[in-house]
């Protein structure tokens, strides 16, 4: 499978962590958007389109994320903490959507997107620069844990 095309939007938000959103099309004709590009301590890492997980409420069923402390629908208290950890001991709050299954896929992926990227932070620098038309997810601004 091969990466034949990658279009970045930069975020022009100089205080987070999300630096762009991105669209990445394999072998001409699947496309995979809301990839994010996230800059982290040891450089920028390409976080894969995810939704956030909740669960119901047991009293009345209400469906809640995760990290809520009381039930939206019935105000009930919700225990705490309750989502499973990973093996670091972080709460899973969040589900991929699509994702690649080896780190040779990963790491393919990781590298083509950086490097377009980088390709478009530079396009940036120059005058009437205008940046890729592309819808943005509705929750754009994702809570980063
Ligand atoms: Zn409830």
């Amino acid at each position: 499978m091969e990466i034949t095309e990658v279009r970045i939007k930069l975020i022009n938000n100089k205080d987070e962590r999300l630096k762009a959103f991105c669209s990445v099309t394999f072998d001409n004709e699947f496309v995979v958007r809301d990839i994010k590009i996230i800059e982290g301590a040891k450089g920028i890492f390409v976080a894969m389109p995810s939704r956030k997980m909740s669960d119901h409420c047991e009293k009345c069923g209400g469906k809640n994320h995760l990290r809520a402390k009381f039930c939206n629908n019935c105000g009930t208290a919700l225990i705490e903490n309750r989502a499973r950890k990973d093996a670091q001991g972080r709460m899973k709050l969040h589900a991929d959507i699509a994702h690649p299954i080896n780190a040779d896929c990963r790491r393919k992926i990781q590298e083509k997107v950086t490097a377009a990227f980088n390709e478009e932070m530079e396009k940036a620098k120059e005058p009437g620069y205008k940046p890729v038309e592309m819808d943005e997810p509705d929750n754009d601004v994702p809570e980063i844990v």
